[in-house]
């Protein structure tokens, strides 16, 4: 019973005789810490723009003679804030939403070709010029939640660009693998040191949390990726040398194949 929480019972049955109820608490607690620990976070995470923009509304209270400029850049760094905080919430309704029984996966046809233009063309323009991202298309279509896995696949590709530095390049792979559908994202970025990966799909959990912010992170992007691959039956698999590149590899189960051109019709 050693790091488990127990709590005991002795409830007196019949004369003299006892009744011990013994109940393993551990995972009801672990569950009640992680709530907690979410909590601090995300209101860690809110607080640090909130104190910003509060300092400078305060300056705009009572220095009333700025000068134009000045007050432009005060009004462009509160904006830039209240955006982060904006990326937060959604990222956590987001969150809340995949976790929500009242929320249930309605599957329908995916087109992939699609999505994955989709894909590529929103991690395009958050590269701006800056990394040579290239796409290939093989694989069937599915059936899934065409949002959902966009916002999945699209974390990742956005990621691969925010870890990247320019001059870098991104391949976007959509294809059949031997035990189902296969999405993989390979960048040539910063890459991550062993000891990091299996904690990365934890909610704030981040290598380098300046690096994160600076290039707008939320810190939640792949715990929302964990839980909608939950909601496909799909794992996500990271493989990655610091300073060389990773590969994140995403596997969803033969039976979310479609025929191609045909019915929705699960294998
Ligand atoms: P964030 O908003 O901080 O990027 P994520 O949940 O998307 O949050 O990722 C968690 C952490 O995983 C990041 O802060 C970063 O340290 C690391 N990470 C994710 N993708 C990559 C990548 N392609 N290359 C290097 N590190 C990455």
């Amino acid at each position: 019973f050693r790091n488990r929480k127990l709590i005991v019972q002795i409830i007196p049955f019949e004369n003299r005789r006892q009744i011990l109820v013994t109940h393993d608490a551990t995972e009801t607690e672990r569950i009640e810490m992680m709530r907690r620990d979410f909590i601090a976070n995300a209101s860690h995470e809110l607080r640090t723009p909130l104190t910003v923009i509060v300092g400078f509304l305060e300056i705009a209270g009572t220095e009333l003679d700025l000068d134009a400029p000045t007050r432009a850049a005060h009004v462009k760094l509160m904006t830039e804030q209240a955006h982060r905080m904006q990326h937060l919430i959604e990222d956590m309704l987001t969150l809340s939403r995949l976790e929500s029984v009242d929320y249930p996966l309605r599957p329908e046809r995916v087109d992939i070709e699609k999505l994955m233009e989709q894909v590529l063309r929103d991690a395009r323009a958050l590269s701006a010029g800056k990394h040579t991202i290239t796409l290939a298309v093989s694989g069937p279509d599915v059936l899934g939640g065409f949002e959902e896995l966009h916002s999945a696949f699209g974390n990742l590709a956005s990621n691969a660009v925010r870890y990247t530095p320019a001059g870098g390049s991104i391949h976007l792979l959509w294809q059949d693998g031997a035990g189902g559908p296969q999405f993989i994202v390979q960048d040539t970025g910063i890459g991550i040191s062993p000891e990091h990966i299996s904690r990365l799909t934890e909610r704030f959990y981040r290598v380098d949390k300046s690096r994160s912010r600076e290039t707008q992170g939320t810190g939640l992007g792949l715990a929302i990726v964990k839980h909608v691959l939950l909601r496909h039956g799909g794992t996500l698999t990271i493989k990655s040398e610091a300073g060389k590149g990773s590969s994140f590899i995403v596997n969803l189960p033969k039976s979310v194949t479609t025929p191609v051109g045909g019915e929705l019709l699960p294998q």
